[in-house]
This record gives structure tokens, sequence and C-alpha cells, in this order.
């Protein structure tokens, strides 16, 4: 191929140079490289769809791909931890603008040039050169960072209670890639060695390195560069091909969970529905996920983000939402082989009976190629039959699924879109539904939610005496009400939940707000239920609410428990329930602007406001709290170190508060010793569940004496100056020991 001379002006260089005959070869080895990555996507593409029940998540184009920029290409999630962020971020970006960089020179030199348009030339080559070292050089410090991080620094979030997770295909992948880009580079410093043109410090990091090469003649020069080369080419081919074979095939799948991403709210478990036709419940078996499901574990890319945070995992139990998914994985690389083989026996089968099978003679030939290559590689045929496991019970540990506070901790924090929490919640609901086997302190937990629909057992017709000499109506009493006050079972029954509800109601009346309470027809709102895997239960109990909402023409339900709260808004609604649902900090932040409430009595004391799981991640009500806090003369804030959507759970979501915790600390006195650590003396909540959890802390930590957990509208109140002379209930005392 003929070169235009480069000079100053036409400042260029020539693509190919000192390897322009080996063009075919180099064709060859790119091809033999393509093929192996094609045969491993294919290979795991029969995998994916071996396992698991079919799931439409390709609807709503628009905002899958939208999830797919953010996430995918913006890379928006992995960006939220700054450190793993900016490493990923350099890698992935660098890489991105390498590869935009091959595909300019492959077209300049197999398409416009031989066109006769050079278009790598003059300001635009130079530019090109610079940003080609640029972030060539980003790779490698995003590599050398990746290194420091994974075999220096070692968190503990790459590992698992303490050990490294490390696999020999971590440190080969890290190889590969500072290969490609050294390699690149000393290419690059040989050349500008030998051709020596006057512009080639725009390629700063080549032109700089070329000074190593000062006093090695040309000829010498010329044959590292060769073997220099070659070197970069088989590594960088080496790359492509093992893609589908290693961790590096998140290249693939992250992005695919990003575009698969659950789109329905945060925390949304999907409905058991015709439970009357339905054999068994829940997920016992791996094929009883759905496909995406399955195909989150392929995605997952051991960054140990959800670890970092899981409430569970940090306070020493054995759940750890990276190794449930790892060891997920690990299980569905073992089955799918049998049941891809499975699937080729029934087509057999299909054909003896003269029903239509697979006859493409490419897919035959691969799924020979395919036990060929598990013959030599595995030395066993595919067909051999995985090793008998229990999933619920074996590949994942009873006290691993019952850790889980459902705190979503995991999943926000996710830089995959993977969903842990339904997979947890269904596996739950296995053992409570179709094996019924399941913690006895639970069992009385369900026991008293189905006799007095709430889960101290207490007796339902006693649900509205905490409301008795402050004359509130129920709206079987005055239906023509604005907001129902779902009061809920703590805010019902415990002596604590029972003060913060007289609070918020007294504060509802104070502003003139029209509303009512079911009184003795409300019944518990089923989220510890189902959450707990007694979907039967806790469908039972949404179906009660309704039907007497309905009844009174419910519009607009104001919730102090943000588990019913979260419920009424969010699951309801597949019931048929859809109601304008608020949760009682949104009311009293608005009351307080419109200035229906005045707060003119300080409170003092240091306050440290604990993000609850359900009004912060499962709600993003984060601001309203705080606002208030803000407005209450005298009020100082502070923040614990976890806050907003990395917030620490209490331990009492996803049926914990019902359950002993007898493995590892206590997840609430953790969350105590953080705000305890942020120099607070109060503790602000706006859950009945948090109040309980966190007043316990401030006991088990023997600060009784200084310190105390209050709910917002306690505190609202208390600055409300509105107390009668001889007050119901003392709502800002410290909780008696
Ligand atoms: S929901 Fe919370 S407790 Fe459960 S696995 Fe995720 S982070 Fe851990
Ligand atoms: S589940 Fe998500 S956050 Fe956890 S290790 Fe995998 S990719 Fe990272």
């Amino acid at each position: 191929m003929e070169h235009v001379a480069f000079s100053v002006g036409n400042e260029g260089r020539q693509v190919f140079w000192n390897a322009e005959h080996f063009e075919p070869v180099l064709f060859f080895f790119t091809a033999i490289a393509l093929v192996i990555f094609a045969y491993g996507i294919y290979r795991r593409w029969r995998m994916w769809v071996a396992i698991g029940k079919p799931e439409i998540r390709t609807d709503r184009l628009k905002e899958r791909i939208r999830s797919l920029l953010m996430n995918g290409l913006v890379q928006w999630k992995t960006f939220r931890d700054p450190y793993p962020g900016i490493m990923h971020g350099l890698i992935f970006f660098g890489f991105l603008v390498l590869l935009f960089g091959a595909a300019f020179d492959a077209t300049e030199f197999h398409i416009t040039e031989p066109l006769g348009w050079a278009f790598l030339r003059g300001t635009f080559y130079l530019v090109f050169s610079f940003l080609m070292d640029l972030f060539g050089l980003a790779v490698l410090i995003g590599v050398l960072l990746a290194i420091d991080r994974r075999y220096i620094q070692r968190p503990d979030r790459l590992g698992y209670q303490g050990k490294p997770d490390n696999t020999p295909d971590d440190a080969i992948v890290l190889l590969l890639l500072m290969g490609i880009i050294v390699t690149g580079f000393i290419i690059e410093a040989l050349r500008i060695h030998v051709t020596n043109p006057p512009w080639e410090y725009w390629s700063f990091v080549g032109w700089l390195l070329a000074k190593a090469f000062v006093g090695v003649d040309p000829g010498t020069a010329k044959i590292l560069h060769k073997v220099t080369w070659w070197t970069h080419t088989f590594i960088s081919l080496s790359f492509i091909a093992y893609i589908p074979y290693s961790r590096l095939m998140h290249i693939i799948t992250t992005p695919a969970n990003h575009f698969m991403a659950s789109l329905q709210p945060a925390g949304h478990i999907e409905p058991i529905r015709d439970f009357e036709n339905a054999e068994s419940f829940g997920v016992g078996k791996l094929e009883e996920f759905t496909k995406k499901q399955v195909f989150d574990s392929d995605a997952c890319t051991r960054c140990g983000r959800c670890q970092d945070g899981c409430p569970a995992y940090l306070s020493g139990k054995p759940l750890s939402p990276k190794k449930l998914l790892q060891d997920l994985k690990t299980f569905w690389l073992e089955q799918a082989p049998a049941a891809i083989a499975a699937k080729r026996a029934a087509g057999c089968a299909a054909a003896v009976e003269g029903k239509p099978v697979e006859t493409n003679l490419l897919v035959k030939t691969l799924d020979r190629v395919d036990a060929l290559v598990d013959a030599v590689v595995k030395g066993a045929t595919r067909e051999a039959a995985p090793a008998e496991k229990a999933m619920v019970g074996e590949v994942v540990d009873l006290h691993e699924l019952w850790a889980c506070t459902n705190c979503l901790y995991c999943q926000e924090n996710c830089s995959a879109s993977i969903e842990h929490v339904p997979k947890i919640v269904g596996m739950r609901q296995y053992k409570v539904l179709t094996e019924a086997d399941f913690a006895p302190e639970l069992q009385l937990t369900y026991r008293n939610m189905e006799n007095n629909s709430n889960p101290w057992g207490i007796g339902a017709h006693l649900r509205a005496d905490w409301a008795k000499e402050l004359g509130i109506h129920t709206l079987a009493e005055d239906p023509n009400v604005e907001y129902l006050f779902y009061v809920g079972c703590s805010g019902s029954f415990d002596d604590r939940g029972k003060k913060v509800s007289a609070a918020f109601a007294k504060i509802l009346k104070a502003a003139g707000v029209s509303f009512g309470i079911l009184g003795t027809e409300e019944g518990c709102c089923g989220d510890s239920a189902m959450r707990g895997g007694n979907e039967y239960l806790y469908q039972t109990l949404v179906q009660a609410n309704i039907e007497v909402m309905k009844k009174y023409n419910v519009k607009k339900i104001i919730a102090t428990c943000p588990h019913g709260y979260n419920a009424l808004k969010k699951d309801y609604p597949h019931f048929g329930g859809n109601f304008e649902v608020w949760h009682h900090t949104e009311i009293i932040a608005d009351l307080i602007a419109k200035g229906k409430i005045t707060l003119q009595k300080p409170v003092d004391g240091l306050f440290a406001y604990h993000d609850s799981c359900f009004l912060g991640r499962y709600n993003e009500i984060y601001d309203e709290p705080r606002r208030i806090l803000k407005a209450v003369p005298g009020l100082r804030l502070t923040e614990m170190e976890r806050n907003l959507a990395k917030s620490f759970c209490c331990g009492a979501g996803g049926g914990r508060m019902w359950m002993e915790e007898d493995i590892g600390e206590r997840i609430n006195d953790m969350r105590t010793d953080q705000a305890i650590a942020a120099g607070a003396d109060r503790i602000a909540v706006g859950c009945p569940f948090c109040l309980t959890m966190l007043s316990d802390g401030i006991k088990d930590r023997k600060k009784e004496e200084g310190m105390a957990a209050l709910d917002i509208a306690e505190i609202v109140w208390k600055a409300m100056d509105l107390e009668e002379e001889k007050p119901p209930v003392d709502v800002c005392a410290a909780p008696a020991s």
C-alpha cells in the first residue's frame, strides 16, 4: 500500500509501520480469536436460556435504554463509590476511547486511504495521538489502582469474612489489560525512536518512552518493534477470546442486566398469583427462579458494594449478598449443562414421536462441539449428572436466608442492577408455604397475625384504645374525612408506638386536618408476613384491609410506619387497593411549610436522624424528615457516617423484628454505636420499628441517662408547645429502662 509522505502541516503516521506484510497472518489469528469468542457466547447463551421461568424484561424500551445508557455507559451507579468508581471509570472509558482509536486506524487503513482520503492527518491526527496516549495512560493507572486495591489494600468487600476471594482469573484479566497497554506504548516508542518525526511529542507517553531506546540502532529497534507488535497482537486477541470464559464476561452481562433492570418501584416483590392451583410456592429449585433472576448471578462482578453495607454481613451473620449471588452462580454453572442435555433429550423424544425438532445443521454441529469441548476440558460428557444438592438449605444456608432484613442496601447500591431481595423472599416463601419449616418465633408471630391481626397477639378489640381520650373519630363514626390515619400495629399496641400515634394525631388536630382512623376495623398491613415468606397470610390481611378501606371510600391515607406506608403505597395496588398514601413526615413537613403548625418551643439536643430503610431506600424520603428537624428551634442536627441511601438498617425489617438474633452482633446495637460515634444524644426516627430497635440499642449500650430515640412526631409536638395541663403522654421523655 502506498502512503503519502508526512510533513509539518500534514502530520500523520503510517498504520502498520514495520508490519506491512503481517496483515494476512493477523487476519487469520483475529478470525480464530473471534470464533473462540463467539463460541463462548453461544455456550453461555444456551446456559442462560436453559434454566428459569420466562419473564418479560424487554418492555418499556425507552426506560430500558435509559437505564442501559446511564448505568452501562455513563456508569452512574459505579461512580457512586468514588475510589472503585474512578478506578473502573479509568479502565472503562480509557478502553472505550482506545477501541474507537483502533477503529479509526482500521477505517483509514482499509477503507478511506485506499480511496484516496486519509483523515488521520494534520491537527486532527495530533489531537488523536494525544488522546490515544492520554486514555491509554488512564487504563494503565486504572489497572494499577485495581491491583493496589485487590492485592495490597484488600478491602473486606473483595472477600468474605476477612479472607480475600481473589481467583486466578482476576489476576489474568489485570495482566492482560496491563499487557495490552504496556506493549502498545513500547510499540509506539520504538516507532518514534526509528522514524523520529518532529511532532511526535503529541504522543507524549510513547515520545517519553522512546528516550529509553536512545543508542539502540534502528535495525535492532525494528526487530524489537516486530517482536513487541506480535506480543501486543496476541495479548489483545487473547483478551477478546477470553471474554466469555472469564470475569470479563461482565462487559456483556452487566450492561444487559442494566437493560433488563426491574422497572417496578424499589423493593417490589411480585405477588404469588393463583394460590388455589399452585403445587408449590416460592423458589425451592433453581428452575423456579425467573431467567432474569438466574442471569443476575452471571452479571455480578464480585465488586462487593452490596456486602459493604449489608447489616447482616457486617454484624457477623453468614449472609453476604455477594456470596449469595456467587453461590447461586456456581450452582447454575453446575446445573445448566444437565438442563441443556435434558432439553436435547426432550428434542430426541419429540423426534421419535414425530414432533418438530431442531434440524438446524449449525446448531447440531455446535452441540457436538459443545460435547467434545466438555469431554476434553472437563474429562466428562456434558450429560454427567450434577451433584444432588438442595438449593435452599445447602447452596443457600438457612441462617443466611433468614438473616436478611430486606433493607435493600444491596439492591440500591449494586452497580449491576441485581435484584437480591426478591430471590431471598422467594426462597423464604418456599420454606414457609411449601415446607412449613421456619423459626418457631415466626410461627408464633404469624399465628398472632392470623388470630388478632397483629404480631403480638394482643386482642384485636384493643386496637383503638390508644385513641380513647384523644377525641379521634373512627370512619364508622364519621366517614367524611379527608385522610385515613392508618395507625398500624406498633402505633396501636406497642407502648412506645402509641405515644407516637398520639403525638401525630394531636399535630393533625392542631393543624385542623380532617382525618379519622379505622379503629378496631383496622388490620395488620401484612408487610412482615410478606417479607418473611408468608404470602398467603399477607394476602389475607391485605384483602381484609382493602375491603374495609373501600367500604369507607378511602382515598388518602397517612401512615406513621414506613412498613405500612410502603405496603399500602406500592403493594396494595396489586390487589386493587389504590390509594394516595403519605408518610407522616411528608404531612408534617407540608404543614410546617404552609404555616399550619408553628414550632416555637426549643428542643435541646444534638440529634442524628436515622434513615429508615423503608422510608429512605424504598421510597426516597430523605429530605422531609431533615427539613422538619431543621425547623425545630434549638435542635442541632448531625449525621451518622452511614446515612441517606447508604444508611444502616436498625435490624427489624424483613420480619426480623419478630425473630431471635442469635448469631453475631445485634444490628440495632451497631446502629446505636454509629449514633454515639456521631456525638448525638438523641436519635430521631420516622419508624416505630426503628424506634423500638434503637431504644433497645441505647439500653444495651447503657446510655439511657443521656440518650433517647424519638419519633419526629414526638419532637414536633413538643416544639409546638400545645400540651394540655395533664398530658396523656409525655411524648419526649426518654423511654423508661
Ligand atoms: S436486603 Fe439488606 S440485609 Fe438483605 S442481603 Fe441485602 S443488604 Fe443484606
Ligand atoms: S451483587 Fe452487585 S454489588 Fe454485589 S458484588 Fe455483585 S455486582 Fe457487586
